[in-house]
């Protein structure tokens, strides 16, 4: 298929998701805020399908899996035991003539110095910058690197002080340690088990850019996966296959798009054995980490025994052991799993374009018309239909236009189906389906059509 715009991929398809009420900027009336955006009426739909998808692998297709929803605000203490308020900072610099705010990786990273840059001190970060002379996006000096922390910090109850400081959750994980106890034994689980979770994570970053991509407010899709020690390694290199099989099979990504980057040792955190990312290629900006599947060992379990003074430990009654279990951890993002999927769907064929969702993941499961609006006999069979079928799915209805800008409409929002109610139905109770990928035609008799659908969603 043809593409004869000069607009990017990502422009077009910020302009499709909001054009069409997947994605809009948040508060737009007020002229948007920071980067943050709202997922729309199809947006919202799309999310939820994908999230049914990941649930559906993830959790409820495996018997060693449970899932929790932990809460925004936690304890303090749980940001001190995990190193995020001593340690969760990006280097930031500054163009000294405007005033905005970079991160020293990224400009390290987009001169081409360096493909992973994060792993720098603000010493080593000055010095390449010194170096290669490297300005501003705007072409002004910077100023020498600092640490910035990304926690978001509040005040919870009636006091602004420091005994009132409370974050905003910087990772979506901490609950799953925190919780991992009471899971145990509320589920009587034995090792190896995994808490799944997904749930929202704040971050102060520096920069945010591309769309949904960075933002400061996000959710993060979650599996802690626990298992003995001596096992770790087996179950890291299974998590690592079972990823690629998520993206690829459960989502119907192209192997292709799907890669994968090995953190370097001076990259990863000091307790991690090993680190690797998912990435997808995201159009014009490029292969991007979408998921990170780390070998955490037992240490997110030993800070939290530290600094809560709580037993943590897993007791073997087959062997009679006591230990922390190792955590072989996969964190996937939401919002760039969203992007990604528009990404690998999106479709043009000159001015018509295309979101050819497979049906399990498309917002509306089929589309209903009357071939004429103004025909009532084919109205009342068209929504006679139309609300059958609602009973079971997302369905869309639309009696505008012509049946060609009603086709285009829906293939935009990618619904898969699209059945006409003409006059042929009237006398043989059939219906044309039309399919929106091969855009061939079928008859279809109307109490097969529930039928039609529930095949195409397996
Ligand atoms: P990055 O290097 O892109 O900042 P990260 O390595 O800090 O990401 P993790 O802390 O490993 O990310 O978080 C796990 C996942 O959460 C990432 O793979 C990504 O999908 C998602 N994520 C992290 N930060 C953001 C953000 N600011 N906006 C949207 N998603 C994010």
């Amino acid at each position: 298929m043809a593409e004869k715009s000069s607009e990017t991929l990502m422009e077009k398809i910020v302009s499709l998701c909001k054009r069409r009420g997947f994605v809009f900027p948040s508060s737009e009336i007020y002229g948007g805020f920071a980067a943050t955006y709202d997922f729309g009426p199809l947006g919202f739909l799309l999310k939820k399908n994908i999230e049914k998808v990941w649930r559906r692998w993830n959790v409820e297709g495996r018997e060693d899996m449970v899932e929790i929803e932990g809460a925004i605000f936690m304890h303090p203490r749980v940001w001190e035991a995990s190193g995020h308020v001593g340690g969760f900072a990006d280097l930031l610099v500054e163009d000294l003539v405007t005033h905005k705010r970079y991160r020293a990786d990224h400009v390290i990273e987009d001169a081409k110095i360096m493909d992973n840059a994060g792993a720098l001190k603000a010493e080593e970060a000055d010095t390449i910058i010194k170096d290669n002379k490297l300005k501003s996006p705007d072409g002004n000096p910077l100023s020498p690197a600092k640490r910035f922390n990304l926690l978001v910090k509040t005040h919870l109850g009636p006091i602004e002080d420091d005994t009132t400081v409370v974050y905003l959750k910087g990772e979506s994980c901490q609950n799953i340690y925190v919780d991992w106890k009471p899971v145990l034994e509320s589920t009587h689980r034995k090792l190896p088990f995994g808490i799944a979770q997904i749930g929202k994570a704040f971050r102060n970053e520096i920069t945010v850019k591309n769309f949904i991509f960075r933002t400061r407010e996000f959710e993060q899709m979650d599996i802690q996966y626990f298992c003995r020690p001596e096992e770790a390694d087996q179950w890291y290199e299974y998590w690592k296959k079972n990823r690629q099989d998520f993206y690829t099979e459960a989502m119907g990504f192209s192997p292709a798009r799907v890669k994968w980057r090995q953190h370097d040792p001076d990259e990863r955190a000091f307790y991690a054995k090993d680190a690797w990312d998912v990435q997808y290629q995201f159009g014009e900006i490029g292969f991007q980490e979408i998921e990170g599947v780390h070998h955490r060992g037992n240490y997110d379990l030993t800070q939290h025994q530290k600094f809560s003074g709580t037993d943590l430990s897993y007791f073997d009654e087959a062997t009679g052991e006591r230990f922390l279990p190792y955590i072989v951890e996969c964190s996937g993002g939401f919002n760039r799993l969203f992007l990604a999927t528009l990404f690998e769907f999106y479709r043009e064929d000159g001015d018509r374009k295309m979101l050819s969702f497979p049906p399990k993941l498309a917002p509306y499961k089929a589309a209903v018309f009357p071939l004429l609006k103004n025909k009532p006999e084919l109205v009342e069979k068209a929504k006679n239909v139309y609300e059958n079928l609602r009973k079971k799915y997302m369905i869309a209805w639309d009696d505008r236009g012509n049946i060609g800008k009603r086709y285009y409409a829906q293939d935009e929002i990618g619904t898969p189906y699209c059945i006409t109610i003409d006059f042929d139905t009237l006398e043989h109770g059939d219906v044309t389906v039309r399919d929106r990928d091969t855009a061939k035609q079928e008859r279809v008799k109307i109490e097969d059509l529930e039928k039609f659908i529930a095949e195409k969603l397996e």
